[in-house]
């Protein structure tokens, strides 16, 4: 799945023989030129405070901050397509991770303009409930009355689903959730689901009767994956099965920039076909499901169509979120080009030089000291 080249130089030192050492210094050379960091997360997305950076949180878009606690940086499933590979790999300085609640409530409690609170990983439902109590139990204070919703990221749902049913704390978990409903909080489990077949096994239904039985919501979101998941009639199904056992369907994501993406991306004209006739085949009640969706620098971009405009072939696009949150919903144009399967592939349609979003992006990179993040 590695570009030819770094396989054939790991290749090679295997052959000769090469040293623990000399092994382990490729595979971290290799690494850096995946880019583990994508979408210049580390530069621009950590959040400060008194002057401090504030490692193991994201605040990107304004409603939401990301958290990623220290125990839940493992993960339930090592999906070589993963987009956070960067946090498995056992070198701290490329991790997001903390373990400082107080830190957390003082962010929360300072910044009255978030409204969402994600906990991600890694899977945080690697961790015991009185660990994830820990950092939760704090939303229920009036000063953090702000936080009306309250997401888990986790792949738990479909290979794990024991943690909701038979694990030895699974039931204290579910009260847990139950607690911060009845606070008044929106609970969502936020299910990676690529497939509907893992979608079938009586333990993951259970997993979502128990969980929706608190007053929580399950949202299900995944990639669009070469090999895996890259036809509409996969993308239909599973959203129907999702709607039939009370899951709403939410993003259908791009493979990001990172990683293994040569062996698992989709052309974005593909992708966008591959939407538009699951979505076709689909009730209403499916099509609660965005995308395809690319969570780039400036923002998340969604591919609304290929259409042509004055005779030139184009992609229609919008931001379903902005650095900026004024760029959100404006539609913008790329020149169409079939080979294109990330953002930064794309150029401006009709001549123009630049996107519209361009000059106030590269003032934020700026900002930060980060303009070396612009390709090319
Ligand atoms: C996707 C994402 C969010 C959440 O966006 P929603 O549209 O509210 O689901 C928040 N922060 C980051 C960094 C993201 O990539
Ligand atoms: S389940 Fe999600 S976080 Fe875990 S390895 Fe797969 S893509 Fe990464």
């Amino acid at each position: 799945m590695v570009p030819p080249s770094a396989f054939e130089q790991m290749a090679t030192l295997l052959n000769q023989q090469g040293s623990h050492a000399d092994i382990e210094q490729l595979a971290k050379q290799i690494r850096k030129g995946l880019n583990p960091h994508p979408s210049g997360q580390m530069e621009l997305n950590i959040p400060e405070m008194e002057n401090h950076k504030l490692a193991g949180m994201q605040h990107k878009y304004r409603q939401t901050l990301l958290f990623f606690p220290s125990q839940g940086q493992v993960c339930h499933s090592y999906c070589t397509f993963c987009f956070r590979w960067a946090q498995f790999v056992g070198d701290k300085s490329l991790r997001f991770s903390s373990s400082e609640v107080e830190t957390l409530h003082n962010y929360l409690c300072l910044h009255k303009e978030l409204t969402d609170l994600l906990i991600t990983g890694g899977d945080p439902m690697v961790m015991k409930t009185h660990h994830l109590a820990h950092y939760l139990e704090c939303l229920t204070k009036p000063e953090l009355e702000h936080i009306q919703t309250l997401r888990i990221g986790t792949k738990a749902l479909t290979y794990w689903p024991q943690r909701f049913v038979t694990d030895a704390d699974a039931d204290e978990l579910l009260r847990l959730f139950e607690k911060l409903v009845r606070a008044g909080k929106h609970v969502a489990i936020m299910a990676h689901c690529n497939h509907w077949r893992e979608l079938e096994p009586y333990m993951t239904q259970r997993a979502i009767q128990r969980i929706r039985n608190t007053g929580a919501e399950i949202r299900a979101q995944g990639p669009l994956l070469a090999n895996i998941n890259n036809n509409h009639e996969v993308w239909a199904k599973m959203w129907q099965q999702q709607v039939k056992l009370g899951i709403i369907p939410y993003y259908m994501f791009v493979e990001r920039d990172t990683g293994a993406q040569r062996y698992f991306e989709v052309p974005l004209a593909k992708a966008w076909q591959i939407y538009k006739q699951a979505i076709q085949e689909v009730s209403g009640l499916a099509r609660t499901a965005r995308g395809p969706s690319m969570s780039a620098g400036p923002g998340k971009v969604e591919i609304q169509g290929v259409t042509e405009i004055n005779g030139e072939k184009v992609f229609v696009l919008r931001f379903i979120q902005g650095r900026n949150e004024e760029w959100v919903q404006r539609p913008f144009f790329a020149k169409y080009n079939p080979d294109a399967t990330w953002f930064t592939d794309l150029q401006p349609a009709f001549a123009e030089e630049k996107f519209f979003f361009e000059d106030e992006y590269l003032q934020m990179l700026a900002a930060k000291n980060a303009l070396n993040l612009i390709p090319n």
